[in-house]
This record gives C-alpha cells, structure tokens and sequence, in this order.
C-alpha cells in the first residue's frame, strides 16, 4: 500500500478528510448493518436532538505505525465501553457488543495510506461520535441515531521539542456533582469553550477547573486529567466522580506502579498543595503527557521545580514508558495493544 504524500511531521492537529467514514443508524430499536462511506457529510433533519438539545458524545483514540510496521490502537475497548457510558447516561442506544471495534478496524484498514509511517512522530486520530437524528421539539430523547467513525491524520504534538505550560485556575466551572463531567458528552465541550477563549486571551495555555461544590479540588482541564509528582517521588491523580476517566491518565498510573516501581495515590487533591509538588502533567491522548510549568491562582503564580524548560523527570521515565509500551519497544500488558494491519 502506497502511503499518501502527506508532510507528516508538520501536519497540525486540524481535520483532512480521508477516503473512507464508518455510518450506522438507529432505526425502529435496531442499529442496521451499517459500513463504509465515501460521503463525509451529514445530512439531518433541521429538528435533530443533537441540533437542537446537543443529545451527542464522542471518543478519540489514535492508529499508529509501530517499529516492525504494523498499524496498531492503544486499548480500544476503553473507549468502547467509556462510550456505552456516555450514551446510558445521555439516553441514547449502545452499540452491540464489538461493533465499536470492527467499525474501528474498517475504518482504519479503509484509509491506511493515511497512517503516518513510524519515526514521523505523526498517528492517525480517530474519531468515533453518535448523536440524535431525528426531529424533536419538545424536550425529549431523539428516536433515531447515528454512530459514526471518521479519521483524519495529525501531526507530531510536540513540534520543535516539548514546552511546560502555563496554566490558570478557572473562574468558570467544568462539572457540577451528580453532572455531566464523566462523560464524554460534546455539552462539556460546548460550555468550556468561553472559558478556554478567555484563558487564551490572558495568555495562559489552559484551565484547571476545580471542583463546583467547594472549589477547594483540583479536578482537570477542559481536555485533559492531571497527574502530580510529589518531592518523594509518589505519582498523585485527583480521585473524583466529576472527571472524565483518562485512558491515558489510567495507563500511566499503572506504568508508575507496575513497570517503575513508584508509589501510585489517587486521591483528592487540594489547590493549596499544588506548590508543595515537584512536578505536573496533562495526560489524555493527543499528547500523553504535556508538562505542566507553572501555575497561576488569583495573583500566585505556582512554580514547580521541574521549571519551563523540559518535563520533570519522572514525567519524562512515564513518558517514555508508555511511549515505548505503544510502539511496540516495551511490552505492553496484555489487551493493551490492537493489532489492526
Ligand atoms: C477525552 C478527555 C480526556 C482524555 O482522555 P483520554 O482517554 O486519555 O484521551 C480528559 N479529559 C476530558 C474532559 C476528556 O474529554
């Protein structure tokens, strides 16, 4: 299979359409049979739930070419069931059990000239979304959905070599208790949307929301989970019900504890020990890991040790960890790694 010629290395993270999208309506209780599409449009009634009442959800993984040149995806069945999830507690349909996967496979194996070689630093995302299609006014469940998998190619996310960030503590909320913030619904999005333009337009790089009910807690970004490195060396991640359960975030708590040896907590974390950490990271599947630099409160800036300039060390060894586990240079627990070509 001939590869597309594609700059691979300066590709952004922005949406080129590729050959071939995976499509499958609900209808009448039933999911049809559903398959491949050349069409990447959507044509819906002007009524849709998901125009009118956002009843939609997503997920994001990447395929990727290893070091003995499969194409592979990291813990699939994650995402599966963290979407089943998403649609109980949205009222939409699941999908039957497995179909997540072959929609996945289809999709993938559809568009492979699209899957960046290894070395380029560049995978393939992959976006699988469902959402209500058919008219309602009132507010109520839609009757009919659509689930759909598309991919589009992206580039490397550290380009020109990784830069901590800065980040602020948001005045807005993300996740009111007994919410929406566990899922993985396209309303979290929507509504942190403001929130990220103003962080922008600051200058910082991100938010970190805390918790709505005491807004003592740090709970995550608008995209992204935390981890914490402690001065002792423990890896720390805020335990709460209002978060989005991180792939990336589990997988690293289990490679701190597993394959390096390091004390694993996950536990309410508080805004006032943030200055007592050595080092910080953003986890979710765009970047891994993004280093964390410093922190801005209300006037404090929160420095950690790990500085502006590279990752701390034991975010670097997790990195580099999981990197490794993905590419096929470690081996990978067993489940973890999807061979789909
Ligand atoms: C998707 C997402 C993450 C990261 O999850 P991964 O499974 O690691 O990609 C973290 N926080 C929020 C709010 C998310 O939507």
């Amino acid at each position: 299979m001939e590869k597309k010629n594609i700059d691979w290395a300066n590709l952004s993270f922005g949406y080129i359409p590729t050959e071939q999208r995976y499509v499958t309506n609900f209808k009448g209780g039933a999911w049809d049979e559903g398959g491949l599409t050349s069409d990447n449009t959507v044509v819906i009634s002007e009524c849709a739930g998901v125009l009118q009442y956002a009843q939609t959800c997503f997920e994001g993984l990447k395929a990727y070419t290893t070091e003995d040149g499969s194409i592979v995806c990291f813990r699939p069945d994650l995402n599966a069931s963290r979407l089943d999830d998403s649609c109980k507690r949205l009222e939409m349909p699941t999908l039957p059990e497995g179909r997540f996967l072959e929609a996945i496979d289809e999709v993938v194996k559809a568009n492979a000239a699209y899957v960046p070689p290894f070395g380029s630093g560049a995978s393939l995302y992959i976006r699988p979304y469902m959402f209500g299609s058919s008219a309602v006014i009132g507010v109520k469940p839609a009757e009919e959905f659509q689930f759909r998998v598309f991919c589009t190619p992206v580039g490397p996310y550290f380009k020109g070599g990784v830069k901590p960030l800065t980040i602020k503590v948001s005045d807005f909320d993300r996740a009111a208790p007994n919410g929406t913030g566990h899922i993985k619904a396209g309303l979290n999005y929507a509504m942190s949307l403001h929130a990220i333009v103003t962080a922008h337009d600051e200058g910082f790089d991100e938010n970190m929301y805390l918790d709505a009910a005491t807004r003592t807690k740090v709970e995550e970004t608008g995209g992204a989970n935390f981890i914490f490195v402690t001065k002792d060396g423990k890896v720390v991640t805020p335990k709460s019900d209002t978060i989005l359960p991180s792939i990336t975030r589990r997988s690293l708590m289990y490679v701190a504890k597993e394959y390096l040896g390091l004390e694993v907590e996950e536990r309410d974390v508080y805004l006032s020990e943030l200055k007592d950490f050595a080092e910080c990271g953003l986890c979710g599947t765009a970047a891994v890991i993004s280093p964390v630099g410093r922190v801005y409160d209300h006037g404090t800036m929160i420095e950690f040790p790990s500085g502006m300039e590279a990752m701390g060390p034991i975010t670097q060894k997790l990195y580099d960890t999981l990197t490794g586990i993905q590419m096929g240079r470690i081996e990978a627990p067993e489940g973890w790694i999807r061979k789909i070509l």
